[in-house]
This record gives structure tokens, C-alpha cells and sequence, in this order.
């Protein structure tokens, strides 16, 4: 039984991100492919929302790095806070960098939610003086799946990817998709 017991505590911490107590990538990546096919069979839409902290190597470099782990925590229970369905899980996807996924949402929720996480991210007011608003922000940007027959759980992420670039690139602070 002691034995069984630890297995399960190994199971759960290797499933589990020491910082922010969120999924890890490994149970993200699972869980992506898991819901892709589901989405795919059903017909049913499926979101995903990555999520970047902005100018966060200033953050570190001025504020130090265990003031940066604290920073990555917070965020890391706004994240918590927003996958508010069964289905939805937030993850935290490696480094400053976060993700949603949104079983049965289509894009224009899926934009909703990340906005969401956005404004109430901003609204913390994480002092970080380095930047022009004053507060540490996130990017974060949209894909749905497309139910067409090339499409892969890699291409939603890729997607993303695209996507957060772009709300990167467009003066951060903001969700696109
Ligand atoms: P951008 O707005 O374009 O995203 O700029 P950025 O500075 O956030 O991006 P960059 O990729 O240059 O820097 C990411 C930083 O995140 C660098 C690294 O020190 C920090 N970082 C990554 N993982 C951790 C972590 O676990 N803890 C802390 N404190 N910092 C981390
Ligand atoms: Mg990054
Ligand atoms: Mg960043």
C-alpha cells in the first residue's frame, strides 16, 4: 500500500509544474491530442490560447529571479481561475510561457477568455518598471481547430504560435486570434 501510495505521489508530480502547480507540457501535449480527436470525430470546436508574459527577461533582470517566480505563480493562478469548464485546462506550457485549451469553444469565446486573462493580468498591477505601463502584462494568442483533413493538434499550436506573434508584434498587452 506505502508503495502504491508513492507511485501515485510520482505519477502526480510528474504530471504536475513545481512552480505554478498547473498541468506541465507532457499532461498539455496529452490532453491537446486527446481533445483534438474528440473535436474532430464530434465535430465539435476546439480552442487553444497561448500565452506569453511580456518583456519578462527586464522583469528578471531587474527584479531578480525568485521575484520572477513569484510574478510566473500569479500569473499561473489567473490561468487557473479562467478554465472554468470540464474540459478546459490550463497548462504551464515551459519558461514565462502559458496555455489554455478550450474543449467546445470556438474562436470568438476562446478570444473572449484570453482577453480575459489579459485584462485581469494587467489588473493585478505587478509593479515591473521597466516598461511603459509600469505593470507586467501577457500576450496571448488564438487558434480553433479547422476540421479539415490536414489539420494536426501540431498546426492548432502552430497556429497559436502565429497568432501570439502577432498580438506580439501589434504592442502586446492584448489577445489575437
Ligand atoms: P517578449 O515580450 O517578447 O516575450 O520578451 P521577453 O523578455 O518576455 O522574452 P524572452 O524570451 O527574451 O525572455 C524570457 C525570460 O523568461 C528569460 C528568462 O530569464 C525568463 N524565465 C523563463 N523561465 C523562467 C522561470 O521559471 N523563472 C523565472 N524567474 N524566469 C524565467
Ligand atoms: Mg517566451
Ligand atoms: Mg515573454
Amino acid at each position: 500500500v506505502a508503495l502504491e501510495r508513492a507511485n501515485q505521489t510520482l505519477e502526480r508530480l510528474a504530471r504536475i509544474d513545481g512552480l505554478t502547480g498547473l498541468c506541465n507540457r507532457r499532461v498539455f501535449d496529452e490532453e491537446l491530442t486527446r481533445s483534438w480527436r474528440t473535436a474532430v470525430r464530434d465535430h465539435q470546436p476546439l480552442s487553444v490560447v497561448l500565452i506569453d508574459v511580456d518583456h519578462f527577461k527586464a522583469y528578471n533582470d531587474h527584479y531578480g529571479h525568485m521575484i520572477g517566480d513569484d510574478c510566473l505563480r500569479a500569473v499561473g493562478r489567473v490561468l487557473e481561475d479562467s478554465a472554468r469548464r470540464p474540459g478546459d485546462l490550463a497548462a504551464r506550457f515551459g519558461g514565462e510561457e502559458f496555455a489554455l485549451l478550450l474543449p467546445k469553444t470556438d474562436l470568438a469565446g476562446a478570444i473572449r477568455i484570453g482577453q480575459l486573462v489579459v485584462d485581469q493580468v494587467r489588473e493585478l498591477q505587478i509593479e515591473h518598471a521597466k516598461v511603459p505601463l509600469g505593470c507586467v502584462t501577457i500576450s496571448a494568442g488564438v487558434a480553433q481547430v479547422e476540421s479539415d483533413d490536414h489539420a494536426s493538434p501540431d498546426k492548432l499550436l502552430s497556429a497559436a504560435d502565429a497568432q501570439l506573434y502577432v498580438a506580439k508584434e501589434s504592442g502586446r498587452n492584448r489577445c489575437v486570434g
